[in-house]
């Protein structure tokens, strides 16, 4: 096994992890400090760097034409840029005291050590796959990476039958199932939850449930996926929950993602109750000089409710490996938390939140109102007004915005970011309904839906007062 030794006079930095947040502290680092300051070695177990997983929904849906669209920067785009980069090549293990990681070539099985003077570990996150008999048959796909996006496509172009099972009703979930419709799927979603979208609160997850029924998609709430049921070939025929089958031609799995961190576990490195990295504001590694982590392998602060929470989104991971290539690089940048925002579509249906649902708000103990209103994206007068529900949490007494969900049409969903800038703020109900925000009648009613919330939300928490 051979050891590589940084060149004389430079520091090496290593980074684990080709996406986002990796890459994305590699450039900020080498624009910071040039190859002779700074040597950059950056391990990728697969084949694609800086890629966009966000796209590949619409990449199988085909709104992407092209899988390379998604690709931001290929692996020799940061080679001509100073970084030596070494894909295929799995990081097995971190060896902290001696400063150094092992590293296996996934087609050979060589390993070799890397000793580094700063690390930065951006190792992201894991889909579930359950543990079930069939989950592992042909036709069965994740969604995760580009080869799961390709081998999906794959499997759509060779399938005859046009029945497709998504389980999961997360984001993915009904992004995925969007994407098969538009290939011409029957689309079944078997959801563990009671309504669809649990980052709802579930009044406004049954608004999603019936708006995805109306598109035709067959939503089966509350239910467990028992197995997946296979024909004689091992193909997938359907998938069985705890009352039921679903005949299949096709199965995704969109359940969710857990911090990928079992190489910082196994080197001692200090995680949440999440199972993701802590780290502190300059997102270093709690207790840890030289040792960086971003993206979704780390538990970010919830600015709102002041706890710590596992939020694997890749708006936070480019903006963590920002932070981390400008500490790195000699700078000084901090990321100091988030409010919860997201926002995704089915179809033509906007679902966004930002914020405390009800049951974070009763979880960290706040007494709060809750409205819900009904408006929509232009003025009534206006040609092809669509309809949006807004529901907004305030704090009793002091009227602090707590979060926001919107569910509606076109010019529904990024209104969210309205609400996103006020928690920022620690605004007051009252206090958003003066917000100087743009009006013209082919852009929204003279309120905003967000302002009427806010107006019903600041009467309900000063009839309490
Ligand atoms: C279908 C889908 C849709 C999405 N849509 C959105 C969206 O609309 N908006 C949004 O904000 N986010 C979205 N996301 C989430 C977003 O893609 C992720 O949050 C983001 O990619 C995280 O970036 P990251 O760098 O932390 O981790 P990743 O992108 O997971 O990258 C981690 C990299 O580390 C490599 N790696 C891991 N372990 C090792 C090891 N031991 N050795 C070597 N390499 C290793 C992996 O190969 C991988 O390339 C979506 C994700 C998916 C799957």
């Amino acid at each position: 096994m051979s050891m590589s030794r940084t060149k004389r006079g430079s520091e090496r930095l290593v980074v684990i992890g080709g996406d986002a947040a990796g890459m994305s502290a590699a450039s900020q680092a080498r624009r910071l400090k040039g190859p002779d300051e700074l040597e950059i070695v950056a391990f990728d177990r697969g084949h694609f760097t800086s890629y966009s997983a966000c796209g590949i929904p619409y990449w199988v849906g085909g709104d992407v034409a092209e899988r390379d669209q998604l690709i931001a920067r290929t692996p020799e785009e940061h080679r001509a840029r100073g970084i030596d980069l070494r894909m295929r090549t799995e990081v097995t293990e971190i060896d902290v005291a001696g400063g150094r990681v092992r590293a296996r070539d996934v087609d050979s099985g060589a390993e070799s050590w890397t000793s580094y003077d700063k690390l930065v570990i951006a190792t992201g996150a894991r889909p579930f796959r359950p543990d079930l008999p069939g989950v592992d048959a042909p036709g069965v796909h994740g969604v995760q990476t580009l080869d799961d996006g390709q081998a999906l496509l794959d499997t759509l172009a060779r399938t005859r039958g046009r029945r497709a099972v998504v389980v999961g009703a997360g984001y993915i979930g009904v992004e995925m199932a969007e994407a098969l419709i538009r290939r011409g799927y029957e689309v079944t979603v078997v959801n563990r939850g009671k309504e669809p979208m649990s980052t709802l609160d579930p009044d406004m997850g049954r608004l999603v449930h019936e708006a995805m029924e109306g598109m035709g998609i067959t939503m089966v709430d509350d239910a467990e996926v028992t197995k997946v049921l296979t024909d004689d070939g091992g193909r997938v025929r359907a998938v069985a929950t705890q009352d039921a089958e679903y005949p299949a031609d096709v199965v995704v799995l969109g359940i969710g993602v857990h911090p990928e961190t079992a190489l910082a576990r196994a080197a001692g490195l200090p995680l949440g109750v999440h199972g993701g990295l802590l780290t502190d504001l300059a997102m270093r590694v709690r207790g840890h000089e030289n040792i960086w982590a971003g993206g979704d392998c780390v538990e970010v602060l919830d600015l709102v409710s002041g706890q710590l929470r596992h939020i694997a989104l890749g708006t936070h991971a480019n903006k963590h490996g920002q932070i981390i290539g400008t500490n790195v690089g000699g700078g000084y940048a901090t990321f100091p938390g988030v409010v919860g925002t997201a926002v995704s579509k089915v179809c033509d249906l906007e679902i966004a939140r930002t914020g405390l649902r009800e049951k974070d708000a009763h979880r960290v103990g706040l007494r709060f109102v809750a409205v819900t209103i009904e408006s929509t994206s232009r003025a009534g007068y206006y040609p092809d007004p669509s309809s949006m529900t807004v529901k907004m949490l305030a704090e009793r007494r002091t009227g602090r915005l707590l979060g926001v969900q919107i569910v509606g049409r076109e010019g529904a969903g990024k209104r969210v970011d309205i609400a996103a800038v006020a928690l920022t703020a620690g605004m007051t109900v009252e206090q958003m309904t003066a917000l100087d925000l743009g009006y013209a009648p082919p852009f929204s009613p003279v309120w905003d839906p967000v302002l009427v919330a806010a107006r019903k939300a600041a009467k309900a928490v000063d009839q309490l007062a």
